[in-house]
């Protein structure tokens, strides 16, 4: 894949972007790309501080990165924030949903809590930002990317949860395309498979080694494979297509 220090070109010179779950993994990657692209991102994590490292980062590239801090499940501080992103940085161009949590068990030890919570985070907290952004990206024919999962695609044990709040965010992800099409936003979801982040960190050796045996490439993918399908739909190339999901997996759900 292409070395991100070799991206010279720099197609979102001048548009905002923010990037949900950007303190750390597949977010920083993607912030990073895009600031890499010349977009000035707004760089989101649960508290500011964890995003300052990102917006760092980002700030080597492009003028104007910020960090900001909220809870993606919180309607009103999720308006808040947007709204502010707007006013202060000029506008918006291009919004990643990619904040997401895991809360495994078997169905039958699963708690309404674990449940809802996931729901929250990963399904409503992607609506709370396409809705706060909708009316600005409008205005430019501007660009969603929601970051879902295979998981989503395929299923897997103990993540009911998890694999209802990703299912969720493709159909939303057609539904919201199909509704601004018209206005020329195109709005796609990216499903990863196995990426090596935290988030598969805290899996055990057993479930490290069989995920890892089921991928055909034969490696875990990197957050910057992610960050570079999120590059093509957010750029020139990306000008027709919506309402897909991409899937970057190494060939995981095959
Ligand atoms: P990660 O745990 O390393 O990072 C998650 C990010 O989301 C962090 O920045 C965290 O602060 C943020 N976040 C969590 N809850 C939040 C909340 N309530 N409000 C605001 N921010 C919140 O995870 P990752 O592996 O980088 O995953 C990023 C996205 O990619 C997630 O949506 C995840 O479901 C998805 N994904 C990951 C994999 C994988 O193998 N790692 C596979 C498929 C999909």
């Amino acid at each position: 894949m292409t070395d991100p220090e070799t991206l010279d070109e720099r197609p979102l010179d001048g548009q905002v972007a923010i990037v949900t779950g950007a303190s750390r993994g597949i977010g920083h990657a993607i912030a990073l790309r895009l600031a890499r692209r010349g977009a000035r991102v707004a760089c989101v994590a649960t508290r500011v501080a964890n995003a300052e490292g990102t917006a760092g980062a980002c700030a080597e590239h492009t003028d104007g990165a910020r960090a900001f801090g909220v809870d993606v499940s919180d309607t009103g501080a999720v308006a808040d924030l947007v709204g502010t992103v707007v006013k202060e940085m000029g506008g918006l161009n291009l919004l990643v949903n990619n904040a997401g949590i895991t809360r495994d068990q078997l169905l039958l030890r699963m708690s309404e809590e674990d449940f809802d919570r996931v729901i929250g985070v990963n399904l409503k907290g992607s609506w709370n930002f396409i809705k706060a952004s909708t009316k600005s990206l409008m205005k430019c024919r501007g660009r969603i990317v929601n970051i879902t999962s295979v998981v989503g695609l395929i299923g897997s044990p103990g993540q009911s949860n998890y694999a209802a709040s990703k299912a969720g965010v493709i159909g939303m992800t057609r539904s919201v395309a199909k509704e601004l099409a018209g206005r020329g936003v195109c709005v796609n979801a990216i499903a990863p498979g196995f990426i090596d982040t935290d988030m598969t960190a805290a899996l055990d050796e057993k479930a490290r080694g069989d995920l890892l045996g089921s991928v055909p490439l034969k490696r875990m993918g990197t957050p910057d494979d992610v960050a570079a399908a999120v590059d093509f739909l957010a750029g020139p190339s990306g000008g027709y297509i919506t309402g897909q999901t991409m899937v970057v997996d190494g060939g995981l759900s095959l």
